[in-house]
C-alpha cells in the first residue's frame, strides 16, 4: 500500500507541476487575447506550422513573451507538441529587468538553475 501511495503522490505531483495545461491555436497575433490564462500557450499561424508561441512568463511578473518558431529566423525556437504538452527548444532566456531562464519540457517549466544544480549533485 505504501508503494502505491508513493506512486500516486508522485503522479499527482507531476500533474501539478505541469505549467502549460492548455494549448490554443489561433490564426493571427490579433487573435491572442489581451489577458492570458497563466497555464495557456497560444500558437499563432496554421496548426501544422505555427509561426509564434505566445505566453506569459511563468514568473510573478507574467511578462508577455512571443517566441519566433520560423526556423530560418534568428533567434528561433523549435516547438514539439505531444499529447497537448509543449516542449520548446532551446531554453527560454528572458533578460528584461530580472532574468528568467528555463526549459519547457512536456508542459513543465524547468528552471536552468535547478537543472544545473541537479547536474552538479550527480
Ligand atoms: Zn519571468
Amino acid at each position: 500500500m505504501g508503494l502505491i501511495r508513493a506512486l500516486l503522490r508522485r503522479w499527482l505531483g507531476a500533474i501539478q507541476r505541469r505549467h502549460f495545461r492548455q494549448v490554443v491555436f489561433v490564426t493571427t497575433m490579433a487573435d491572442v487575447p489581451g489577458e492570458l490564462s497563466r497555464h495557456a500557450l497560444y500558437l499563432v499561424g496554421s496548426p501544422s506550422r505555427p509561426k509564434w508561441a505566445v505566453f506569459d512568463c511563468p514568473c510573478t511578473d507574467r511578462q508577455r513573451l512571443a517566441l519566433d518558431l520560423t526556423q530560418t529566423h534568428y533567434p528561433s525556437w523549435r516547438l514539439d507538441l505531444r499529447r497537448g504538452r509543449p516542449t520548446i527548444w532551446p531554453s527560454v532566456d528572458v533578460r528584461a529587468g530580472k532574468r528568467c531562464h528555463y526549459f519547457v519540457r512536456d508542459g513543465r517549466v524547468i528552471n536552468v538553475n535547478d537543472a544545473s544544480d541537479r547536474r552538479v549533485r550527480r
